[in-house]
């Protein structure tokens, strides 16, 4: 059975691969590319986040299923908002422990559903190895010890030193967890500068090093995060150069099988995106403080849990280009009022709350236009599914054709994308998504003026484009949910 490589590079954006490909800048994607297949549009969850995508990735489910709402959301079960680090500010005042506990350990062995199964389990319940480089989703049946390092845990007094992380047959996160170094230590960019080992580099020297020593799993994914960094920083149609920095540690993986047509012929190549990004205007009109527009409310602080003795009414989660409002209380009266106020904006691209089982509705901001939809009608989607709608359906820009048929505008699978942020675990909620170039200004939220931001319904935060080398595939309207029961069918499962 020919093996598979996933490699994942955050916030790929389609537009800008295709150029890089075209000027020829990048020799691995591209001879990928010419011996395998090229989908340009494969759609992202909702809300178009890290952990929220790879989790859907790994499960082959949306959040509503897999149970990781987003990077920021409220958590029912302790009445207190999960932070997994999204600022230093809120690292500091969240404290450095607790994020590190909730990224490292709470995530896969708490947050992610259990009755969801991973790609690890699931293969290696059936007899094969696999492995994860640096990819925030790990849980398998084994349990690793943790090694912090030495300067981790001097700042952060952390506890976790040999607590157990879960994790498949080969698991790398960093200098956290990794398979002994082979050759020149200083090849591994580790230490505080390097995000102790959770860079390209380091993911790419582990992969090669698996390959080279004959450790290579039968399934192993391999995560590039620095992509996203420099995506924010400069804006996503400028990230060509961390594309090919990309690309430069993908050739290194290739070059160990011998040649690239002998790596090809060996092990099924897959590279793609977790989600893309959109540029952010510049200047303070460009970001929402719904912080400020939901003054009058009662907040709950990051730090706070909900009680009776705060009272709080709301608890605000920003996800960049997209907000959870969770409700606290009063439900039927404080509902109706925050999504009043929040109608007001037309820069509230979608507002869509829960009304009813199997019922909800999504307004457009500084309009009049509502929508309401349920699952189960006479309009079919292209993914099979289909939807009774009532209202105006330029709210999420789709259209009905002669023959009851949805298609898709701006929003690529609008209706499950929402439905999947709306019953994400429980509690009450609005959820909205900011229109183009805006980004949510809120306690806790990372902003990025001038520069490269994402979490939106917004096709361009949505879609990212995927090579598929070694291995004939023919797919239509492709989801990053599809690759699931895709690798599952490719190893007999
Ligand atoms: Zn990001």
């Amino acid at each position: 059975m020919k093996k598979v490589i996933l490699f994942v590079i955050d916030s790929l954006h389609p537009v800008v691969l295709e150029r890089v490909l075209a000027q020829g800048d990048a020799p691995a994607f591209r001879f990928l590319a010419k011996h395998g297949t090229y989908i340009d549009r494969v759609v992202s969850s909702f809300p178009t986040m890290t952990p929220v995508a790879t989790s859907s990735m790994i499960t082959g489910t949306w959040p509503d299923r897999h149970g990781v709402p987003g990077f920021i959301w409220y958590n029912e079960e302790i009445r207190k908002i999960v932070d997994y680090g999204a600022t230093w500010q809120s690292v500091l005042r969240i404290g450095q422990e607790k994020v590190l506990r909730n990224l490292l350990i709470k995530l896969n062995e708490e947050h992610l559903n259990p009755e969801t199964p991973t790609l690890y389990e699931t293969l290696e319940v059936g007899g094969y190895s696999t492995g994860c480089v640096n990819f925030f989703m790990h849980r398998a049946t084994r349990r690793y010890p943790t090694e912090l390092p030495f300067l981790i845990s001097l700042v952060t007094h952390f506890g976790l030193n040999h607590e157990k992380v879960s994790g498949p047959s080969q698991l790398t996160l960093g200098e956290l967890i990794h398979p002994p170094f082979s050759g020149r230590l200083n090849s591994y960019p580790r230490g505080i500068f390097h995000r102790f080992g959770f860079n390209d580099a380091f993911s790419g020297k582990i992969a090669a090093q698996l390959v080279q020593e004959g450790k290579q799993p039968d399934f192993m994914v391999v995560y590039f995060p620095d992509n996203d960094r420099y995506s924010h920083q400069y804006g996503p149609l400028r990230t060509g150069p961390s594309i090919e920095r990309a690309d430069h540690q993908v050739a290194a993986v290739l070059d160990e099988f011998g040649s690239w047509e002998k790596a090809i012929e060996e092990t099924m190549i897959i590279v793609t995106g977790d989600h893309s990004q959109t540029t952010v205007g510049f200047g303070s009109e460009y970001l929402i403080d719904i912080d400020c527009a939901l003054k009058s409310f009662k907040q709950l602080k990051s730090t706070e849990e909900a009680n009776e003795d705060n009272n709080k009414e709301i608890a605000i989660c920003p996800n960049e280009r997209m907000a959870f409002i969770y409700i606290l209380q009063r439900i039927n009266e404080i509902l109706p009022d925050v999504v009043s106020v929040l109608s007001k904006d037309v820069r509230n691209a979608q507002i869509a709350w829960k009304v009813s089982e199997n019922r909800y509705c999504v307004l457009q901001g500084g309009t009049e236009k509502q929508l309401f939809f349920s699952r189960l009608g006479t309009y079919q989607d292209v993914y099979g599914q289909s939807w009774a709608l009532e209202g105006d359906l330029s709210v999420v820009d789709v259209y009905v054709t002669d023959d009851q048929k949805i298609k898709f505008g701006k929003f690529p699978d609008a209706f499950t994308r929402l439905i999947s942020a709306l019953e994400a675990r429980s509690g009450s909620r609005v959820v909205i998504s900011a229109a183009s170039g805006y980004e949510y200004l809120a306690v806790g939220a990372p902003i990025h003026s001038g520069g490269g931001s994402h979490g939106s319904l917004e096709e361009e935060d949505s879609t990212v484009p995927m090579i598929i080398s070694g291995m004939p595939i023919s797919m239509d309207n492709v989801r990053i949910i599809d690759l699931f029961p895709m690798i599952l069918r490719h190893f007999g499962l």
